[in-house]
């Protein structure tokens, strides 16, 4: 049998309808923007492997590090007991994050990292003894798929199943400069009920790539604080430079109370989720009564393997060459952009940092389900492009190593569907 007949006997894939999906591609090698299948065809990684790549594949540096960390300790319970790994990355991560973020609560992934987040919202008012228990999010947010993340996240044909068992969200709309006065009011108006706001900052990600105005959140954000409303920032996506800066808030001059980190932590290496607060948040928990006691934590919880690859990343993420790639990155993306945006088949086009999104003009059904996503998405992998549209938008954003011929064979792929994609069924 091959893999690929042994996968499809044994494995449920995530997102995947499997009475209808494509066989799965065996991988069996990554190196730097390249992925690798089982006949030596090679792919381009140009959604970084669900956005979690930042340094290519198979990084030897990153794998040299997880390597020391196996043959010294691999693991160790993290109630009672503590390591360096984890001390330093706290320590390292606290000191580039905005200078309120005081302390690192650590999880197994994004979902998590959120989940952590929501619970520190809640239990904070709780333990204070003021009742305020809802959640402020944007319509169309993704925010993992545990049910508190699912929760607060978009009710969608994703979420249908559930709609009934997920707790009530207040949801608003992303701020523009007509409806801010708008949602002011609505957020004041429920401000005594309301917890915390939780959002993607900049970038919804899931939703399709939906940018946002950094100037209109940093006014939601103001107004939260003013009203007292404690702000999560969800950075599992946009944290560690996909933006263009560090992290999405270094766009922003306020504050968040809570950030979440997951995706680019450990550079795309393994799982590994962190949830960070200010000390106001952490001192709300601080009592001789025990039942004031934040009551999470995961087997895994601060994993050495996974906070030495974070360590790893995070050594390259502060080495300038990476800093001059993102910047060599948003500038080509720009470039392409304006090459492009006036074809008759864009839509939109449209970027944050190192993200390059467009939405396909198609006349026909622009949901998730469309038939011209299957086309784009399949288009692309033949001619050894890894792409994965969210319905009718396809969008580019590369681990920070690809080369300029990565990325310019990327761009003249996309010309070429553009005139040959879309004709016919
Ligand atoms: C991917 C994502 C999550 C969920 O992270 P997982 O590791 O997939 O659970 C949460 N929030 C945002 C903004 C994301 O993009």
């Amino acid at each position: 049998m091959t893999l690929t007949e042994r996968d499809l006997k044994a494995i449920w894939h995530p997102y995947t309808q499997m009475q209808t999906a494509l066989p799965p591609i065996p991988i069996v090698k990554g190196d730097g923007a390249l992925l690798i299948d089982e006949n030596g065809k090679e792919y381009i990684d140009a959604v970084s492997s669900w956005w979690v790549n930042i340094h290519g594949h198979a990084n030897k540096y990153i794998a040299q590090k997880v390597a020391e960390q196996l043959l010294q300790l691999e693991h160790v319970i993290f109630a009672g007991f503590t390591h360096k790994p984890a001390i330093e990355l706290a320590e390292r991560l606290l000191a580039i994050l905005p200078d309120n973020q005081a302390k690192a609560f650590y999880s197994d992934n994004g979902s998590t990292a959120v989940e952590v987040a929501i619970k520190m919202c809640l239990q904070y008012w709780h333990n204070l003894g003021i009742k305020r228990t809802k959640v402020l999010a944007f319509k169309n947010a993704y925010h993992g798929d545990t049910f508190g993340a699912m929760a607060v996240s978009g009710r969608s044909a994703f979420t249908a199943a559930f709609d009934n068992l997920l707790f009530e969200v207040e949801f608003i709309d992303l701020p523009t400069a007509e409806n801010m006065k708008q949602l002011k009011s609505r957020i004041s108006y429920l401000r005594s009920e309301l917890a915390c706001f939780i959002f993607e900052p900049l970038v919804q990600g899931s939703a399709g790539m939906i940018m946002y105005d950094a100037a209109l959140l940093n006014e939601l954000m103001a107004h939260c604080r003013a009203e007292h409303i404690l702000t999560i920032a969800d950075e599992v996506f946009t944290g560690f430079g996909r933006t263009g800066k560090r992290f999405a808030c270094n766009h922003v001059q306020e504050q968040p109370d809570i950030m979440c980190f997951s995706k680019g932590l450990t550079g795309g290496t393994m799982a590994f989720g962190l949830t960070t607060c200010t000390q106001q948040i952490y001192d709300a928990f601080l009592s001789d009564d025990k039942r004031k006691t934040l009551f999470h934590g995961h087997s895994y919880t601060a994993n050495p393997v996974a906070c030495a690859a974070s360590l790893a990343s995070l050594d390259l993420f502060l080495a300038p060459d990476t800093d001059a790639n993102i910047q060599r990155i948003v500038n080509a993306h720009q470039a392409f952009a304006g090459r492009i945006q006036d074809h008759p088949k864009i839509k939109t086009i449209r970027q944050t940092g190192t993200i390059l999104a467009m939405e396909w003009e198609t006349g026909e059904d622009t949901s998730y389900f469309s038939a011209l996503r299957d086309r784009l998405y399949s288009y692309f992998l033949d001619a050894g492009i890894i792409l994965r549209p969210l319905g009718n938008v396809i969008y580019i954003l590369p681990p920070y190593c690809i080369t300029d011929a990565q990325l310019d064979y990327i761009y003249r792929k996309i010309e070429q569907a553009l005139e040959e994609v879309g004709k016919s069924a």
